[in-house]
């Protein structure tokens, strides 16, 4: 089935941006942009009409529809309503553990509702960057059993597989940050705002969804989000609490002093393991696709 738009100027010129990267030479003199992926096909012609064909033809379509239905009829200020307070009820999302070797990715979507905002504010969370280890685990244990969330988390067994899949970070967090503010928006009433720390430009963040049956999409999108908004420092609390669990029994089932981050010291410790284990045996608890098992591997040589 072919699914058709016809667009001003100016968003004509979006598609030809986005597309560029697959362009292929024009098959008519009535086409002016046409361009292939693996999954959709795109002819743009000189009228203004520009037609989706192929396997992801409707999602592709409808992804457009939405975002030039956003940017062309709904004036700015409703769509991203400017917040003035840090304790804004609001759902927040973010994530933690993409920066780590060790350990797990973990997606948390949070919702601070109104009457939750007064004991909030006692915590001392505004700059929660900056909460050591020992406050994330104190404020994680205060708050996991009186706010409603949804935390997901990839474990590196599959991180892994993914990344074999030819899957990138980004498309594996907006997965994941689609589940999490989906599953908290059906354990709570009503649809407040949902603020994400943002990751990826808002229009491939859509992008990475397309094969999504369910996507939300009244979202904003910040950067540095957790520390303008409580709820999305909720969320990455919440994120950094399961985090340190998870990487604590890591530490205790593989027997090594595993390093959080990705600098020096955990090279050493990459070596150690792969000099006594094999590399094989780092799969189910490393990120295999970081530079640092290289560096590891070299010192071995070097040894
Ligand atoms: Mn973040």
């Amino acid at each position: 089935m072919n699914f058709v738009l016809t667009l001003s100027k100016p968003d004509q010129l979006r598609i030809i941006q986005f597309y560029q990267n697959y362009q292929q030479p024009s098959p008519s003199e009535h086409i002016r942009f046409f361009a292939k992926t693996d999954l959709v096909t795109i002819t743009m012609y000189h009228s203004g009409k520009v037609m989706f064909q192929g396997e992801d033809a409707e999602q592709e379509y409808h992804m457009w529809e939405v975002m030039f239905g956003v940017t062309t009829t709904t004036p700015q200020t409703e769509q991203k309503p400017v917040f003035n307070d840090y304790f804004y009820p609001s759902i927040g999302s973010d994530e933690v553990g993409t920066g780590d070797v060790f350990g797990p990715i973990t997606v948390c979507a949070a919702y601070l509702p109104q009457d939750m905002v007064h004991y909030i504010q006692t915590l001392g969370i505004d700059d929660s960057k900056k909460l050591k280890d020992e406050k994330i685990l104190e404020i994680g244990e205060l708050i996991k059993d009186k706010i409603p969330y949804s935390l997901l988390t990839l474990h590196n067994e599959k991180y892994n597989e993914l990344v074999r899949q030819g899957f990138n970070l980004n498309k594996m967090k907006a997965y994941m940050h689609n589940k999490a503010i989906l599953h908290v928006l059906k354990k709570i009433n009503g649809t407040p705002d949902v603020i994400m720390d943002q990751f990826a430009e808002e229009n491939l963040y859509y992008r990475y969804l397309v094969q999504e049956q369910e996507v939300y999409r009244k979202i904003t999108f910040l950067t540095k989000a957790e520390s303008k908004y409580a709820s999305v420092a909720l969320a990455s609390i919440i994120a950094r609490y399961a985090f340190l669990k998870h990487f604590d029994i890591l530490i205790k089932e593989t027997g090594y002093p595993l390093v959080k981050g990705a600098g020096a010291q955990v090279d050493t410790v990459l070596a150690r393991i792969i000099k006594e284990k094999g590399e094989g045996f780092l799969t189910s608890f490393t990120k295999c696709n970081f530079k640092n098992i290289d560096k590891a591997t070299e010192i071995l040589k070097n040894d």
